[in-house]
């Protein structure tokens, strides 16, 4: 019988067709600032190499992240990701359990020493000797220490992995620590989120497979393609911050007109993250600030469970906006309550190309 490892994306990509694919790898290729030839080349390397091992462990979390990666709107991003990679073991999704899970565990390990990417979701308690979450009778801390040394690559998806996350809330009880601190001295991609989005994961994984390396990385060990800008300067309300109309309550006429939700408590101006240029996968107005809610800052330690949720972000200062949305009062053209912000989202598909992945791969579903 073939093992998994062994199928090629070609005879696993089942659920979106070679054409889709094509277009998925040209646009991760431009949301990551690369040529288009490089989308080519990613595509060829998936469908080319054996797809990488993936142990992927759980510490403290809410399995957020991996709800957030395997329940987009549209079903075939769930497939691009579990087809991409060989998904050796995962504690939510495991068909087995018990010492069966281990044994899958302790398998992989050994066969792929050296070649699998280990992903960890979720922070390591560190007080009382980890004792506060023992996975087969051992303490998770030991297990990623363990899992790491053997790792081609290890990635700490997710807040809580990436720096503790709400469980390093004060006064953090279990002494609730990040994989990075964890793992001082090894490289660990940081992919903070709550959740995080699944095309930064699924970008940096294709990175990896076609050139061999990581992406670049910032001084937070976080993709700079995906982190290097304040959400910020690509929200989709940033001409009402300029122009200083402000929402002062939920469900004032200024938050119902789609106005900046600085007020509000926005950390956006101190964030750095993708987030209005990638959306998340249903299109125009998927994210906090498109829905109407501030950005609490899930992506920077300092700023997301730290700073109260409505406490406004101290502002040293305000670096330009990328793009301005064209966004017009429902007083000025008789546009609906929620029109500004549809129209801010649709600017910000324009301003990155993540969107367009759900939507073209959706359009060619349809027509196919
Ligand atoms: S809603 Fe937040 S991110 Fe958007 S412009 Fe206002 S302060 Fe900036």
């Amino acid at each position: 019988m073939k093992n998994q490892n062994d199928c090629s994306l070609n005879e696993k990509l089942s659920e979106i067709s070679r054409r889709d694919f094509m277009k998925f790898c040209g646009i991760v290729a431009a949301s990551m600032g690369l040529p288009l030839s490089a989308g080519l080349q990613m595509a060829e390397a998936a469908k080319a190499k054996r797809r990488p091992p993936v142990i992927w462990l759980h510490g403290q979390e809410c399995t957020g992240c991996t709800e957030s990666l395997l329940r987009p709107t549209h079903p075939s991003f769930e497939h691009l990701i579990l087809d991409l990679i060989s998904l050796d073991y995962h504690e939510t999704l495991n068909a087995g359990s018990g010492h069966q899970a281990e044994a899958a565990l302790k398998q992989s390990m050994k066969e792929n020493a050296g070649k699998y990417i280990l992903v960890v979701e979720g922070s390591a308690p560190l007080k009382d000797g980890g004792k506060y979450c023992m996975i087969g009778g051992r303490p998770f801390v030991d297990i990623v220490k363990e899992t790491a040394a053997k790792a081609a690559a290890v990635v700490a998806i997710g807040s809580c992995a990436s720096w503790g996350g709400w469980q390093s809330s004060s006064p953090n009880p279990t002494g609730a620590t990040g994989i990075p601190e964890v793992l001082k001295g090894t490289t660990v991609v940081t992919i903070p989120g709550c959740p995080p989005n699944a095309y930064n994961f699924l970008s940096t994984v294709l990175y990896f497979l076609t050139f061999g390396k990581l992406p670049a990385l910032d001084e937070k060990a976080r993709p700079k393609f995906a982190y290097g800008r304040l959400i910020h300067e690509n929200c989709e309300r940033r001409a009402h911050f300029d122009a200083g109309r402000f929402a002062k309550q939920f469900g004032d006429e200024g938050h119902r007109e789609g106005y900046c939700l600085y007020e509000l408590g926005c950390k956006g101006p101190i964030t750095h993250a993708n987030c209005p240029s990638i959306l998340y996968y249903a299109g125009a107005g998927t994210w906090p600030v498109g829905t109407g809610h501030p950005c609490f800052g899930c992506t920077e330690e300092a700023v997301g469970f730290k700073i109260p949720l409505h406490t406004q972000a101290e502002v040293s200062q305000i670096t330009p906006a990328a793009a301005h949305a064209p966004i017009e009062t429902a007083q000025g053209k008789g546009m609906s309550a929620g029109a500004a912000g549809v129209l801010g989202g649709v600017a910000g598909v324009a301003i990155g190309a993540g969107a367009m992945i759900a939507k073209n791969l959706g359009q060619s579903d349809e027509g196919e």
